[in-house]
């Protein structure tokens, strides 16, 4: 008889998870009838609530506890080895012990704040126990009569529209009144009969029966002004003392462990039996009275709840069907007319973002290979190079000793520098130019060429990832960027000392000789002129700004003749303020003025020399470094890039998307390919279209069976 109930409470579970996974876009309109119960503050709706559970669980105290509907639904678990509750909502698995439930409650309602005081976002709590019926009833807030000091003006008006708005039709409604409060006070009652006048589907509770006399009992229960078809049921529902010690301020009381297997349902009738039994005249009045819509006792009041529900389920079996179906159509449209339906999971979703962020990848991957390396080692090296022949050859300012020995760093001036101009007249065994140029090739083939190069490919790889992951099909993934970049840096770091070294072991010979042929001396020769008047260029560009910056190209002049004077002695730097009016930022310009000018004019003459008939042959190395070190250079470039290609950036390509296959396919897991699908909101509304798609023929395939079941049933002889 129960299984309709049973069944429609796994339909609207389901109708449940629809409201909860989609946000209030997909909320369903579809409404399976409830019990919602309602009464005013200690009228004793706890009580009868946890008489009907066999358990204390719900929150108590003065400070208006109750603060939000709770959607209880109890499911009859008749091999549960323990009872337990659970909160769908909060994923905190199953709860055994009822006193957690309590609190869990109580912290529920509580986060509502004062100010607020009520809301009807509804706590759903599933409780399983071999001891309940399959059941559903809805707790909310108690009536108040007047606001405390702290609570808003507007709550009892909150408090009646939130409960009008759960016993509308087709819901079923407790209204639970206390025996000692005058019933025509009863606000339950008021609110049901507005709601509902012809009294069709309310079930008025009287609590606290041993608290009036007999005679007056009887009276209430047959409440003729407000005659209700499904009755009226009288209670005891106060836990003996015998069985429970509620502490004085009520809150989270347990149980004193005496009674049956702490089963407060059983001891509350056992007491209630206890009680009928002493007053014979109750029952006898009623039963004469032939008043059959009118029972007592808790256990009588659960069974009706469970029949009146069943009834009013079969009665609203065919307009839920069609709710849903209707639903379902409107989701089936939206799903052809959005998205063609084209099924999508979380797993092909994340499957195709992977292959699209592999192609992005092999792109790059082709795009920047030997040469791209060869082009940025190389230029790397040239800059060391430049810096080596400003050390040892161009520095040397012999003009303006102070300026030169100002600007520049201490190895440089206690290599007492010979006037590179000099140079190109020196006879072919000056031993100081021999020793400038080997200095300068031992300096470069030692500078760890190995270590530099391999953090050069390493961070541009690195970089290239970060660009790919923010623009590719991963961008608005967190999760999944992270995890590209774990495994880039992986595979980079786990490969970088063995590159490191192996480039640093093959360019060792070049430590000891390097061996030039003709074609290479003449393309060094054109690389090393071009690098040079690059230099020229960058000095006239720097002049320039800084001209700019002092307020035109007279200013500067002015101010790099006082300085020039002021090294041959012919003014006095403490002057300068003073009578000339030059700031010590001013005179730092005319020194860098000054600086630039000579480093052009050097320049100029070296590619004047890089042009001349000396340096178009090998043999003149020591006449033309800046030729010299750039095969040198050249030569490096190309040995590392031999190892850093197949050591390096072949095996991080191999080995990167493998890597990632790992780490994003099925070892991902399926809750974090959900959570990574839906990052994606376009996809999350396709995934929750589908699913609320799903659910709906889900619920329709139940419902419609629920239905075929009872056509049988009744077609079925008695
Ligand atoms: P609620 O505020 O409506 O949930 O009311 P409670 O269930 O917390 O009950 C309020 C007070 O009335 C508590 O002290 C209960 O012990 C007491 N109470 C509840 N039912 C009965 C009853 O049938 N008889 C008596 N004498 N007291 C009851």
């Amino acid at each position: 008889m129960m299984l309709l109930t049973r069944k429609m409470i796994e339909i609207r579970n389901i109708l449940q998870e629809i409201s909860t996974s989609g946000g209030s876009r997909s909320l369903t309109r579809v409404q399976l009838p409830s019990i919602v119960v309602i009464g005013s503050q200690s009228s004793g709706k706890s009580s009868v609530l946890e008489a009907i559970v066999g358990h204390e669980f719900l929150p108590k105290g003065n400070n208006m506890v109750t603060r939000r509907p709770i959607e209880l639904t109890l499911i009859n678990a008749p091999d549960a080895a323990a009872e337990y509750g659970e909160f769908p909502a909060l994923k905190l698995g199953k709860i055994t012990d009822f006193a957690q439930i309590q609190r869990t409650l109580t912290d529920l309602n509580l986060a509502i704040p004062d100010s607020e005081a009520v809301s009807d976002d509804p706590i759903r709590l599933n409780i399983y126990s071999p001891h309940v019926p399959d059941l559903t009833l809805i707790d909310l807030p108690g009536y108040i009569q007047i606001a405390a000091a702290d609570q808003p003006e507007t709550l009892k008006s909150k408090i009646t529209s939130l409960c009008d708005k759960y016993i509308a039709a087709p819901n079923i409604i407790v209204a639970i009144s206390a025996a000692d409060v005058d019933l025509a006070n009863s606000t339950a009652l008021r609110a049901a009969k507005r709601m509902d006048p012809r009294g069709e589907r309310t079930i008025g509770v009287i609590t606290k029966l041993d608290l009036i006399e007999p005679s007056r009992a009887i009276e209430l229960l047959q409440n003729r002004n407000y005659p209700l078809q499904m009755g009226y049921v009288g209670v005891v529902s106060k836990v003996p003392s015998s069985f429970a010690s509620r502490s004085s301020s009520g809150i989270l009381s347990r149980f004193s462990g005496a009674g049956d297997s702490g089963d407060i349902g059983s001891a509350i009738a056992k007491n209630e039996e206890m009680y009928f039994g002493r007053h014979p005249v109750l029952t006898k009045a009623l039963e004469d009275a032939d008043q059959q819509q009118v029972s007592l006792g808790v256990i009588n009041l659960r069974n009706k709840l469970m029949h009146i529900l069943e009834r009013t389920m079969a009665k609203n079996l065919q307009p839920a069907c069609d709710a849903i179906h209707q639903e379902l159509e409107e989701t089936a449209y939206q799903f052809k007319v959005e998205y063609n339906d084209r099924p999508i999971t979380a797993e092909s979703y994340l499957a195709q973002s992977l292959d699209s962020f592999k192609l992005s990848f092999k792109e790059f991957a082709g795009k920047f290979g030997r040469e791209q390396v060869r082009a940025m080692l190389k230029s790397e090296l040239d800059q060391r190079v430049l810096d080596l022949l400003a050390q040892r050859y161009w520095n040397k300012l012999d003009e303006e000793p102070d300026l030169s020995l100002a600007t520049l760093d201490d190895t440089t001036i206690k290599s007492i520098l010979r006037p590179v101009s000099e140079l190109p007249n020196a006879p072919s065994d000056d031993v100081y130019w021999h020793r400038q140029l080997d200095a300068c090739v031992s300096n470069l083939t030692k500078s760890g060429v190995g270590r530099t190069s391999t953090t050069l490919v390493s961070n541009a790889l690195s970089g290239e990832m970060e660009h790919l992951v923010n623009s590719g099909a991963f961008k608005t993934h967190p999760y999944v960027k992270t995890i590209v970049q774990d495994a880039t840096m992986e595979i980079l770091n786990s490969r970088f000392y063995s590159t490191a070294d192996q480039v640093e072991n093959c360019i060792k010979p070049y430590k000891y000789e390097v061996e030039v042929e003709d074609r290479e001396w003449s393309k060094s020769r054109e690389h090393a002129f071009a690098l040079l008047k690059e230099e020229v260029r960058q000095c006239e560009a720097a002049y320039y700004k800084l001209q700019r910056s002092v307020g035109g190209a007279k200013k500067l002049s002015q101010v790099e003749k006082f300085v020039e004077k002021s090294c041959k002695g012919l003014v006095r730097m403490e002057d300068a303020n003073e009578i000339y009016g030059f700031s010590q930022a001013l005179i730092d310009k005319g020194r860098e003025g000054l600086f630039l000018t000579k480093r052009a004019d050097i320049l100029r003459l070296r590619m004047q020399a890089l042009k001349s008939k000396q340096c178009k042959s090998k043999d003149s190395k020591y006449y033309c470094p800046e030729i010299f070190l750039d095969v040198v250079a050249d030569k490096l470039t190309q040995t590392a890039v031999l190892f850093l290609n197949v050591e390096l950036l072949s095996d991080f390509y191999y080995h990167l998307p493998r890597e990632l296959d790992a780490r994003l396919g099925h070892g991902l897991g399926v809750e974090k390919m959900e959570s990574f699908a839906k990052e994606n909101s376009k996809v999350r509304r396709h995934l929750e279209l589908q699913e609320r798609k799903q659910k709906l023929e889900l619920a329709t395939e139940k419902i419609e069976s629920v239905i075929a079941m009872q056509k049988t049933r009744r077609l079925q002889p008695a």
